[in-house]
């Protein structure tokens, strides 16, 4: 219904900015603009986050990597966005403890590593936790499945993550885009657009209907994440910039270790490797693979390189095997270099955001960037649009953040009335107050108001999953679900946590989709299942067959 509303007004409406693409760079522009008074709009040709933002490692991070190359103005700036991202959302974005085991003949030594953590630390006005030294017997105490041969002791720094992965995260900022008023529409493609008078005119076409629409606004801003050239080139667009494309996967398997902290080694490559908690599970990687385009998979081989990596690490009662992997993911990196450029060093190119804007046609493109540092690309992306000669009613007005310590404790206070905690789920790692305050916001207070006329709507929807019901339903009302995978991969994480065998046979997922669909539900079912055809687990447990590329003299960039 929003959604069918909002495309209507897209084609009627003449907005001051529309913004193309909604990842993670798309949702802030358009969060930031519309929170400051511009009339906006946003499409993405998939669903909100449905690309790039759906597959990165999830932490908001501080550039730890570029202390290597002695770039510690950059380090101050991530590392600032970090903190700011903490202040902002102390539900959504937590800090986190990387655990790191050292090997002995390592590129550094131990110690030097560890003054590195300290001086990161410093370097992040003191806003975490205080580094640590680990010895090997704390280490052999603590998280008893590092492997420890080899080590010769290690240490603990912090930085942060996204507790409810990208995707939701990133639907935060479409949701308060819509709450201020703008246009937002998923599965809505541009096909291009011209220039008429001082106007932009976006060809775009709906792709559930098959309809097409024109839709008009003074300013246009490319935030197509690894399509931001490829659309350029529709537009006749010419920037000094472009996109490489670096790939990087993760596998999801069982939790391996009951602490709350990111497990950090260098693998043979020679780049951080995470194991990091993701609920009720644990997500391992990521890669670092040039490629040549967008679109990419996960290989055999990239996988055995994870597997044969972290069995190494850990001892683990058996290795884990191919059959052991929940669930992948697999995105590349939209990496920004200046005409010319990209012949560097791999490993060194930094993933620094770069904002284009050409004057004279009142257009904006938006390349690379971290999901860390969106609510600079949010700030940045106003300020050209006013350069462009919009009028931002609002200039002053915060854009981003949680809701205020008031609506928080009047939340807690109900939900406490309420004994909401006595509900939580017994398969939830979190209670349920928690999660609802982190997940909605303000908004949690309507459903607490369903969980008080019907306490059924406090289960657990899908086994193997936290999701209760009046989740389901709210996001049948409110987070524009069109096809089953936005709510099982975007709005919650359903599909990263449960098996897609399971969930076939899932009577929790079938009321899922009759909450979704009604009398539309199987078919959503069907379509689902047919789009993501189950994966054939290996037989037996994987060999390395190729020796593990060299490792690089440089620290890559671990996310
Ligand atoms: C493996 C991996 C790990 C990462 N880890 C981290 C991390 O831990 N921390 C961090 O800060 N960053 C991380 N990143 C980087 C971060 O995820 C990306 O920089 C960010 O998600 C890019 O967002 P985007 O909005 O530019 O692109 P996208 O998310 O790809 O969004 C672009 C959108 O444009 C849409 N689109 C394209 N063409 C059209 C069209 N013609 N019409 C309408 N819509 C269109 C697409 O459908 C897409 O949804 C990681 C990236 C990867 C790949």
């Amino acid at each position: 219904m929003l959604r069918a509303t909002n495309i209507d007004s897209l084609s009627r409406e003449t907005f001051d900015v529309l913004v193309l693409g909604a990842g993670i760079n798309g949702a802030v522009a358009a969060s930031a603009l519309a929170a400051k008074g511009a009339r906006v709009a946003l499409i993405d040709r998939g669903d909100f986050a449905g690309f790039t933002s759906q597959e990165s490692s999830n932490l908001a991070w501080g550039g730890i990597k570029y202390m290597e190359s002695f770039e510690f103005p950059l380090v101050r700036k991530l590392c600032k966005s970090r903190n700011l991202l903490l202040r902002s959302y102390p539900s959504a974005v937590q800090e986190i403890r990387f655990y790191t085991a050292h090997e002995r003949g390592f590129r550094h030594g131990l110690f030097k590593l560890f003054l590195g953590t300290w001086l990161y630390w410093i370097i992040g006005s003191f806003f975490t936790k205080i580094p640590r030294l680990l010895s090997r017997r704390a280490m052999a105490r603590e998280e008893p499945i590092i492997h420890l041969d080899g080590c010769d002791g290690g240490f603990e720094y912090s930085d942060a993550y996204l507790v409810d992965n990208d995707a939701r995260f990133v639907w935060g900022f479409v949701r308060a885009a819509l709450d201020h008023g703008a246009r937002a529409a998923n599965y809505v493609e541009s096909l291009g657009a011209r220039r008429e008078g001082d106007a932009w005119l976006t060809r775009a076409r709906d792709v559930v209907s098959g309809e097409e629409l024109t839709i008009r606004s003074r300013v246009l801003v490319n935030a197509c994440g690894p399509f931001v050239d490829a659309h350029n080139g529709l537009t006749g667009q010419r920037t000094s910039h472009r996109h490489i494309f670096s790939k990087g996967i993760h596998l999801i398997v069982a939790r391996l270790t009951p602490s709350r902290r990111v497990l950090t080694f260098f693998a043979d490559d020679g780049r951080l490797f995470f194991v990091i908690p993701m609920g009720p599970r644990t997500c391992i990687g990521t890669t670092d693979t040039r490629v040549e385009g967008p679109h990419a998979a996960v290989t055999p081989e990239d996988r055995r390189f994870v597997l044969s990596n972290i069995n190494k690490r850990l001892d683990l009662p058996r290795p884990l095997r191919e059959a052991d992997i929940i669930a992948e993911r697999c995105g590349v990196r939209p990496l920004a270099v200046e005409d010319g450029g990209g012949g560097e060093d791999w490993l060194q190119l930094s993933r620094k955001h770069a904002i284009e804007v050409n004057r004279a046609q009142a257009h904006v493109s938006i390349f690379g960037g971290k999901l860390t540092d969106c609510i600079n690309v949010g700030d940045e992306i106003c300020a050209a649009v006013q350069e462009l000669g919009v009028a931002l009613p609002r200039p002053a007005q915060r854009w981003y953040g949680e809701p205020g310590e008031e609506v928080r404790q009047e939340f807690f206070r109900r939900a406490r009335l309420l004994d909401l905690d006595a509900l939580t789920p017994q398969s939830s790692s979190e209670e349920l107050s928690a999660r609802l305050w982190r997940r909605y916001g303000a908004q949690a207070l309507e459903l607490l108001e369903e969980i008080r006329s019907d306490r059924r709507m406090a289960d657990a929807l899908v086994e193997g999953a936290e999701d209760v019901r009046c989740e389901i339903a709210y996001a049948a009302r409110r987070e524009m679900v069109v096809k089953l995978e936005d709510l099982l991969r975007r709005r919650t994480k359903i599909a990263l946590l449960v098996r897609r065998d399971e969930l076939a046979r899932s009577p929790g997922l079938r009321e899922a989709s009759r909450i979704l669909f009604g009398d539309d539900a199987d078919r959503r079912l069907e379509e689902y299942f047919q789009d993501h055809g189950a994966r054939q687990p290996a037989e037996g447990i994987p060999v390395l067959n190729k020796p593990p590329p060299a490792p690089s003299r440089r620290q890559a960039d671990p996310t």
